[in-house]
């Protein structure tokens, strides 16, 4: 599905047929954005194929919010950009964890039977790497400030350009928060977006996967859905009483599809809690 904002700078956002998976391309003046590219290798030819199209000019820079499968999986298409950029923590991966992040595309791709050439499977090499806080990158007059985001994976990156958030698999409408690296961590970026939210007035939420939180309600609504879950899960670890299931499933569209990963984050979160790591 694509949309897109008349927004400053102009956002257009293609999701994908799997996990709904968003890719988001920042239009400025005489350069782009492009985050994510993902998924399918048909998707991918026409994401290529509409910036070709539409702004044979400009020069592609790449921006990967975090490491997992499906958000690096578009690399290998657009390796000729100018730049990619990434987190300290994503760029230090160690090689064999590259490695296995590539085999999870290739065990998606075979287990939907999708047809991709090999030599386009690269992990993305190290280029632009936020290194601090808060790291400013200036393109064509515009201020980009990128932010660390850890808790759903130990190496995600925010960013945030006038009114506009970037923000990987944070507040995505169409899951829970999956917590893969830490609740702690994953608690603490809700509580730094929420105040980044106010610091930029930010309006526009583009999330990793679902739809475009495009009022500032619907953000406020987003993270209020995530804190609760967050306390939920929190309130089932500590008290040992399960949780009613059944508000999950009204509330998450796919839940049979995602359950399980419920029950990977009150089990990491047991883990959490009980002192291992
Ligand atoms: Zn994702």
């Amino acid at each position: 599905m694509y949309t897109s904002i008349k927004s400053k700078p102009e956002v257009h956002i293609f999701s994908s047929v799997l996990f709904q998976t968003n890719t988001t391309l920042l239009v400025f003046p005489t350069q782009l954005l492009l985050v994510d590219p993902n998924y399918t290798p048909q998707e991918l030819a026409d994401i290529a194929a509409f910036i070709q199209q539409n702004f044979p000019d400009k020069k592609i820079n790449l921006f990967f919010t975090h490491s997992d499968y499906d958000h690096v999986v578009g690399y290998g298409i657009f390796q000729n950009a100018a730049h990619g950029i990434m987190s300290a923590p994503m760029a230090a991966l160690p090689s064999e964890r590259k490695k296995d992040i590539l085999q999870e595309i290739k065990i998606t791709d075979a287990t939907w039977y999708i047809e991709r050439s090999p030599e386009t499977l690269i992990f993305p090499p190290k280029d632009i790497v936020i290194e601090k806080d808060g790291q400013l990158w200036e393109i064509d007059g515009y201020q980009v400030r990128f932010y660390f985001a850890p808790g759903h994976t130990a190496d995600g990156l925010v960013c945030f350009v006038n009114d506009i958030c970037i923000c990987g698999d944070y507040l995505c409408d169409t899951e829970f928060p999956f917590i893969y690296h830490s609740f702690e961590a994953y608690r603490n970026t809700l509580q730094k977006l929420s105040q980044l939210f106010k610091q930029y007035d930010t309006r526009i939420l583009l999330s990793g996967h679902g739809k475009v939180a495009a009022k500032s309600a619907e953000i406020e609504h987003r993270l209020l859905l995530a804190n609760q879950y967050l306390e939920d899960i929190e309130k089932e670890v500590i008290s040992g009483i399960p949780l009613d299931e059944n508000y999950l499933q009204k509330q998450y569209p796919f839940w049979w599809g995602i359950k399980k990963f419920h029950h990977e984050n009150l089990a990491l979160l047991r883990k959490e809690k009980s002192g291992g790591s």
